[in-house]
């Protein structure tokens, strides 16, 4: 049936089936060369937020690494939201990865076979964003092009394990000082009612929330400025905020445990407030 019957329902290149039972084959290229993309997105009561922008981030990855993934975008919709619907829950992140084809392990481009779809959605509460998080600077050691959404992690998962050893949510990437993003969020900062944040080059990734987040600013008049900002620059500024699908906008308040920010919060709750308004407002409208 396809009944919501479900926590861990996945998907695989046309089958469902609970995520235990769900098996891949050894020679798709994504489990030996990460050789794929991916995307992750919230579902509110089984809509979808930011579909649209999702779907073109997707296929701005896929030309970047010249994966060949025929299938329409409503068809992929479908996929995503019967996966949807299929899981329980009423707040859900939905996972899904294509890879480039399932062929013998030969570096260059195989000269036969079709990319995968892989899915899966799960239920994950919207984050609470009160409390001022703990984040540390590592050095950004990630290739040269963090705009494409790889699969290829390693570097993140790294400095997430690495931040979460030291008690913090999350480790902010630099390259000699220059701050660039988080191991899976993007860095906003507020200066003297200004809102900063690293341009959209191949030093970050375009997150969707991260576009959100510069809109609402513009809305409610506060000025933005996307121009790269030093460790100093950070260290000094009045508020800071991790944007990312799962986290929204939530404030840090301590960079390798030392105290920062908390010095425009008024106008953080404002940017907070709005963005979650506009979030539902997003899911309403998919009704
Ligand atoms: N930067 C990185 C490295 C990420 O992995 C992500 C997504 N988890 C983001 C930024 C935020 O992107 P989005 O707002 O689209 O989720």
């Amino acid at each position: 049936t396809l009944g919501r019957i479900m926590e861990n329902i996945g998907y695989y290149n046309g089958t469902f089936a609970p995520m235990e039972q769900l098996s891949i084959p050894a020679l798709d290229r994504g489990v030996y060369f990460g050789d794929g993309v991916y995307e992750a997105l919230r579902v509110e009561r089984h809509r979808f937020f930011a579909l649209k922008e999702h779907l073109s981030r997707l296929r701005d990855s896929l030309a970047f690494l010249r994966i060949a993934f025929p299938m329409t975008d409503e068809a992929l919709t479908a996929i995503l939201q019967e996966a949807a619907d299929r899981v329980d829950s009423d707040s859900q992140q939905l996972y899904f990865q294509v890879t480039r084809a399932t062929a013998m392990r030969t570096h260059s481009f195989p000269e036969s076979g079709e990319a995968n779809l892989l899915v899966f959605s799960r239920g994950v509460p919207l984050a609470d964003l009160t409390d001022y998080r703990r984040v540390v600077m590592l050095a950004d050691t990630r290739w040269g092009h963090c705009n494409i959404k790889s699969l290829n992690l390693i570097p993140s998962v790294l400095a997430a394990q690495a931040a979460k050893e030291r008690g913090c949510s999350e480790a902010v990437f630099h390259r000699d000082g220059v701050v660039s993003e988080c191991s899976s969020s993007n860095l906003l900062l507020l200066k003297d009612g200004v809102l900063r944040t690293a341009p959209a080059d191949e030093r970050i990734l375009p997150g969707v929330t991260r576009a959100h987040f510069l809109m609402i600013a513009r809305e409610l008049g506060v000025p933005v400025d996307e121009t790269a900002f030093t460790l100093e620059e950070m260290l000094d500024a009045d508020e800071l905020m991790i944007t990312s699908t799962s986290a929204h906008g939530l404030p840090v308040g301590f960079v390798d445990d030392k105290p920062v920010c908390g010095r425009d919060e008024a106008l953080l709750r404002k940017l907070q407030k709005a963005y979650r308004e506009f979030f539902w407002s997003s899911i309403e409208a998919n009704a």
